[in-house]
Order: C-alpha cells, then structure tokens, then sequence
C-alpha cells in the first residue's frame, strides 16, 4: 500500500473515530467529516440545560474494548471511568430491591432476601451467560463468522451446547427455569433488541448484551463528563495520530464512478476526493440517501430498506431541584452512588408488554426505565449541589400511530413520570425542568434512522456474519471503495469500537 492512500470518513461517531485512529497508523492519510458542530454521534455530553450537561444518548460505558482503550491510549487522553459496583439497583413498587454487584455469591445473597427460593440459581445462571460470552467474544475483534462456521468450531467441545440453547431456547423460558420469582427472572433477562422474549433467538441476541460481564470492573461505569468524555479522548488520540476531523461538514453524496467510490461532495458544494470512503452512518442512511440508487446493483436498496429497525429508544433529561428519596430501597451501608443507575423492569409479562406495544405502534405503557443520576458520581455535569436525571425507555414505536412523535412529545413525558411516580412518590416534587428526546429526535439530532439506537436491531437474523449489508462480505459494499464501520455492522450497537476496530482491519487487509 503507497503511503499516502488517503481515506474519508462519513461520521465521527466513537466507530469513525475508532476506525479512523488505526486507519491513520496502517500510514492512511484520513479524514473524519462530521454533520454535527461536535465529534461523538451517540457517545456525546450536551448543555442541554443552561449550566447543566447530560449524556444526551448513551450514558454508561460498559462494553468498550480494553484492546481500543489500551491501543489508543484513552486514558492518557483524558478517558476517566468511575468504576460501577453494584452496576444496577432494580426497585419494585412494594419497596423491595435487589443491587447487581459484581461478585455473583453478592448477588445472590440480594436475590435470597426477595426470594429465598431462588438461592444458589444466580451464579449457576451466570456460569452458563459467562460461557455464552466467552463465545462471542472469539468473534468480537474480528471478521464474524457464519452460524454454520461457529457449529463447526464449537463442535465436541462444551460450548456446544451453549450454542444449541442460544439458538433455540427463548431468553424468557431460560430465565424461568432458573428463577421463581419474576421479578428476578425480569432482572436476569434485560432489555436488548431481541424481539419477543418468548421466542427462539431471543437468547441469542441478548449474548450480545452479556458480554459485558466480561468487561473488566475498571472499564464498566459512569464516564467523567458524560459519555461525551469517549469520543473527546478518541478525537484526541486520532488527531494525535494525524487524523484531521471536521465538524459542520455534511456529506451530501457519495461519489460513485465507474462503480468505485471516488469521494464525497458536501451540503456546501464542495468536493474531496478520496482513495477510499468508509461509511460511519447507518446502512439505511447511507444507502436510501448518500449512494445514486443508479450505482448500486438492482434490488439492493430494496433489501436494505427491509433491513429491521424495529426496536427505538426514547429518552427523558431532567434538571432536579434536589435528589429523590430512595430511602425506602435503601439499606444501611449502601454507597451514596448507588442510585446513580436504578432499574425499572419488574416482570417478563411486563417486558413482553413493553414490546408489543411498541410493534402496535403505541407508546408504551410499560415503559422498561433505565433511571441514571450521573451527578451523585461525577459533579463536572451541574453547578455545586446540582443534579441531573435520565431516563433511558424502551421500547417505543419508530413512528406512532395516532400522531407524530412532535405531537405527543409532552404526554408521553408525563405519563412516563406518572409511571415513576408509583416508584418515587416525590420525583415530581424533585423535577424542575425536563425535556424528551424522542426517537424521530435521536433520528434527526443524531441521525439514527427510525431512533434506532444500534442502527439496525440486535435480532438473531442480525447477528455476526449476518450483521453485514445483504449479500456483501462483512463491513464491504457493493461499490468498490466504499466500506462501513458503524453499529449496523459486526459485532453491533453500543460503545465499543468493535466496528470500527473491524472495518478499519478490513480495508488494511484488502489493499495489502
Ligand atoms: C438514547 C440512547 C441511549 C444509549 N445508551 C447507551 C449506553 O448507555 N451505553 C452504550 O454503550 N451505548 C448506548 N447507546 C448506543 C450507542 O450510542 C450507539 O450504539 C453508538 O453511538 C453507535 O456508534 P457509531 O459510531 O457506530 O454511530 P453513531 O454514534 O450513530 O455516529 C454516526 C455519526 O455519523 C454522523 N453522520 C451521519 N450522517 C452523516 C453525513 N451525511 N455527513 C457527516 N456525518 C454524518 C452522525 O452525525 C454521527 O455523529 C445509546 C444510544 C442512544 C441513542
């Protein structure tokens, strides 16, 4: 490869940034090109209230990869993590809670007091999810394999059988057979993109989520200044490495002739070619709206437009006047963080409810809440004393029957703090301002087709070499030249850099 094979970006989302980083040390001459005045995509911290700054999307770090960490040297580069243990606390309206700590034997111990008839279920459930992690993060830091490759290497060996369940037991069914009580069966299963939990691949898509037991304590928990705090350290790094980044820069095409990706033209007119382009947005973004449908081979945008995206977020920020009161769901000795991330998710009819709701295009009445109070850990966000809240829902419809997402905005905010309000009597009391980012905002404020906050679901038809664009090699396209790296790609959603890491490899190996 000459030295000076220079490389565009389209997004400077913590997978751009990420690819970008090891493209410019494989000698790449980069750039990153941001629609945004701000680098991060869904990783970034924003006033969104004068004097108070939020994680406006994600909010917990916990699934970045220690490799990428290390590689790009973050911590140097200003990444700080404030480590989460417990990582959650899981409240019921009866005043009951039960704290995810790290250590399993901890755990169960919480899970005894609410149902003595479920000890000793937990670090069994775990010694299986700990093998079903393992398995996948063979395949993480690589190009993914096939279903029928992974049935061929884990042939004869005991993750055989861990591979047989993934694929055909439901994620429901699994949890009730190690758990009585519902209410902790809920807490073992979680949220994910994974369809309905009764059925089959609905465990295999929630691995995806599990891997990070795997992340080692000091990488999982809040990040100093908002999750803002990943892609301000990324930028740095790359930028160290000679990546140049602009913002406010809208890619409105891909340039495409005699089908090989030459370039890009931007909303302002003007026109950088490139060696290679490399597509940060999501598939459908980039596919129905940056590519001439005339370059791409019949049928194609068909197939991407059927990609699934069924599964969107919604998320509530608020300013608090002072913080609620837990004191029922707390116990002497609990740390005062231990709020910084409660848990609302009490029954798998409950989260079967929330699912189907949202596939009936309603807004759900049984909003699973992720409640995050970053503030009680890290006080750069607020004035002295100054709280902020989130609150992290799925699963709501992409598009909402019976009125746009603008018009329904408020009601959905306040029947979600209604909701709440049968956990925290005061939380209204404690609110003084709030604001809802919808999933047509997370769509148009952060690009997110559908507010899709993977860029497709996490379903088990998505998942390793079929999280790759219909009928291409993984993190390749149908036009030369032209790649992906975002979370539409192997191995998924979230921050971790693992398809950045992958796709950036891709090119290398490709061109060498
Ligand atoms: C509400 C919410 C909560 C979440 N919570 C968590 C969490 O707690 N923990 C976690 O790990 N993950 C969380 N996530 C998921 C995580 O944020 C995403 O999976 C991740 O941001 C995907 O990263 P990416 O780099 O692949 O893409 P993105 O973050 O989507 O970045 C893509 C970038 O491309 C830019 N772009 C798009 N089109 C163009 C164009 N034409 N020209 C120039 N630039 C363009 C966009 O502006 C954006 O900056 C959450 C997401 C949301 C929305």
């Amino acid at each position: 490869m000459a030295q000076s094979e220079s490389c565009i970006i389209v997004g400077a989302g913590h997978n751009g940034l990420v690819a970008a980083y090891y493209l410019a040390r494989a000698g790449f001459d980069v750039t990153v090109l941001e629609r945004t005045e701000r680098v991060g995509g869904g990783a970034v911290t924003d006033e969104l209230f004068p004097g108070y700054r939020i994680g406006t999307c994600a909010y917990v770090c916990h699934m970045l990869q220690r490799r990428i960490i290390d590689d790009m040297e973050l911590r140097r580069h200003g990444l700080h993590i404030y480590p989460l243990d417990p990582s959650g606390l899981f409240i019921y309206p009866n005043g009951d809670s039960l704290r995810f700590w790290h250590e399993h034997e901890r755990i169960d111990e919480e899970i005894a007091l609410m149902s003595p008839r479920d000890r000793g279920a937990w670090p069994k459930w775990m010694e299986f999810w700990e093998d079903a992690a393992r398995l996948f993060q063979r395949y993480f830091l690589s190009e993914p394999p096939t279903f029928d490759e992974v049935a061929q290497d884990v042939a004869g060996t005991k993750y055989e059988a861990v591979w047989e369940r993934l694929l055909n037991v439901p994620i429901r069914a699994m949890a009730e057979e190690y758990f009585e009580d519902p209410r902790i069966a809920a807490a073992a299963i979680g949220s994910g993109d994974y369809g309905a939990i009764s059925e089959p691949g609905s465990a295999l898509a929630q691995t995806y989520f599990k891997m990070s037991f795997l992340t080692a304590d000091e990488d999982l928990g809040i990040v100093r200044g908002g999750m803002g705090g990943v892609t301000q350290a990324m930028a740095n790094s790359a930028r160290e490495a000679g990546v140049a980044i602009r913002t406010n820069a809208t890619v409105n095409s891909i340039i495409v002739r005699d089908g090989r990706a030459t370039g890009v033209l931007l909303e302002t007119g003007e026109e950088i070619g490139a060696d290679i382009v490399i597509s940060n947005a999501d598939p459908k973004s980039t596919f129905l709206c940056l590519v001439d449908e005339n370059a791409l081979p019949s049928g194609f945008p068909e197939k991407v437009r059927g990609l699934s995206t069924r599964s969107a977020s919604m998320k509530l920020h608020a300013v608090l006047k002072r913080l609620p009161d837990f004191s029922r769901y707390l116990r002497p000795g609990d740390p005062d963080s231990l709020i910084a991330m409660v848990r609302i998710m009490p029954t798998p009819d409950y989260i079967e409810a929330s699912w189907r709701d949202a596939m009936n295009g309603t807004p759900t009445r049984h909003p699973i809440m992720q409640l995050q109070i970053p503030t009680v850990f890290d006080p750069t966000l607020a004035p002295p004393g100054g709280h902020v809240m989130s609150i992290w829902v799925t699963y709501e419809p992409a598009r909402p029957r019976g009125g746009s997402w603008s018009e329904i905005r408020r009601d959905v905010g306040n029947a979600l703090i209604d909701e709440l309000e049968r956990y925290l009597p005061d939380i209204r009391e404690c609110i003084e301002e709030w604001d809802v980012f919808t999933p047509a905002d997370i769509g148009e404020r952060v690009g997110m087709t559908d507010g899709n906050i993977r860029h497709l679901d996490l379903s088990p038809d998505q998942l390793l070499a079929n999280r790759s664009l219909p009928g291409c090699a993984p993190y390749r396209t149908p036009v030369a030249g032209l790649y992906m790296c975002g979370a539409g790609m192997h191995p998924g959603g979230e921050v971790s850099g693992a398809p950045g890491h992958n796709a950036a490899h891709a090119v290398v190996g490709d061109l060498r």
